[in-house]
């Protein structure tokens, strides 16, 4: 198996066979082999250095009804919640106060703000912090409406693919959606210049180790700038909600995998990492990831973006959640960075800005 992982770090690759392989057999002795080597190409591409994102989760209302979310459409316990742009303005502000150089706004799928408001809000953001890389992740739009908020002076885009096996798609999405159409989106992003993040959740319902293969080699050919994955956690009130929440173990061994086919990729260590164990986001930057991403949205908002149960960091502020993740780095020998951390691994598609 040992070979597996030197061949994944020669070579940037393996057959899907190697990979279900690896994913079904590995042990903590693999795990601990795959994190070293991993670890080693992050130091190469960013040292030590970990990149902060502020994140806005500006809205819980959402048009779609994925399966697996606690935001979605017909989960009439959810609380909705909005942003007004002025409150997104100031999210922004304070966290440039405490050295965020990247905001992401990210909501569900909600028409109330039209491409004139998003685009409104990307240039005023622009304006207020021009030294700043503005990040969406809102989910499947036309080719025109992301060009409209590239012109507007976004960046960056996060869009998972959720995941790649074709079946398994409609097992998490109701018949809209379309795998097709998620596609097309990360296609059009690339082509338009967006720095792409992409990635998938571990062990949701239904995925099949064929399923994560397919994840991997579908990441490999996008070639996004970015990969971010955690596991999948139940909510109660959800179509999912007698499925067990994935694996931390799972997970990381997949965060190493990454690490080794896109070295120069950013990884983050998600929320939902730190949510299933307590030192998950330590344990993610340890198994290859260089990011993470606290919170910056208002306190009185923050239990309602509930995804999945139990979320972490709903209570404090965000200049608490930016101290204790300071802390919990420095322990682990890292260093949060107040820079706009851009990827190394580049989007050749366009020139980017
Ligand atoms: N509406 C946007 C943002 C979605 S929320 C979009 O469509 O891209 C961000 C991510 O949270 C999703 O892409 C999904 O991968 C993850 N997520 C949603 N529900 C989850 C759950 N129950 N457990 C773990 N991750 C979840």
């Amino acid at each position: 198996m040992k070979q597996l992982i030197d061949k994944l770090n020669i070579t940037q690759t393996l057959e899907k066979d190697e990979f279900i392989y690896l994913l079904d057999h590995f042990t903590g002795r693999e795990s601990e082999y795959l994190f070293e080597k991993a670890r080693e190409k992050a130091h190469l591409y960013y040292d030590c250095d970990i990149y902060i994102r502020g994140l806005i989760e500006f809205s819980n209302y959402c048009k779609n009804d994925c399966y697996y979310c606690g935001i979605r459409r017909s989960n009439s316990l959810a609380q909705r919640y909005r942003l007004s742009k002025e409150e997104i303005l100031a999210c922004c502000d304070e966290g440039y106060h405490l050295g965020f150089r990247t905001f992401v706004l990210q909501g569900g799928e909600d028409r109330f703000y039209t491409q004139e408001l998003f685009c409104d809000i990307i240039k005023n953001i622009r304006r207020n912090h021009p030294d700043c890389a503005i990040t969406l992740s809102i989910g499947e739009r036309s080719y025109e409406e992301y060009q409209a908020y590239f012109d507007a002076g976004a960046n960056r885009f996060l869009l998972r693919h959720e995941t790649a096996g074709e079946k398994h798609y409609q097992k998490l999405h109701p018949p809209k959606l379309s795998q097709q159409n998620r596609i097309r989106c990360l296609q059009d992003l690339k082509r338009i210049g967006f720095q792409v993040g992409t990635g998938f959740m571990v062990e949701s319902p239904y995925q099949t180790t064929a399923d994560l293969a397919e994840d991997l080699l579908f990441i490999q050919e996008l070639n996004p700038q970015m990969v971010g994955i955690g596991p999948f956690i139940t909510h109660k009130d959800t179509p999912f909600a007698q499925f067990p929440s994935g694996s931390l173990k799972k997970t990381l061994f997949l965060i190493g995998l990454i690490r080794l086919m896109l070295p120069a990729a950013l990884i983050p260590a998600t929320t939902a990492l730190g949510t299933v164990d307590p030192l998950g986001r330590e344990a993610g930057i340890l198994a290859g990831a260089n990011v993470v991403m606290p919170n910056l949205s208002p306190v009185s908002q923050r239990k309602k973006y509930a995804l999945y149960d139990n979320k972490i960091c709903t209570g404090d502020e965000a200049a608490q959640c930016i101290q204790c993740l300071k802390r919990r780095m420095n322990k682990i020998g890292y260093e949060i960075t107040v820079a706009r951390g851009d990827s190394k691994n580049i989007n050749r598609n366009k020139e980017r800005r």
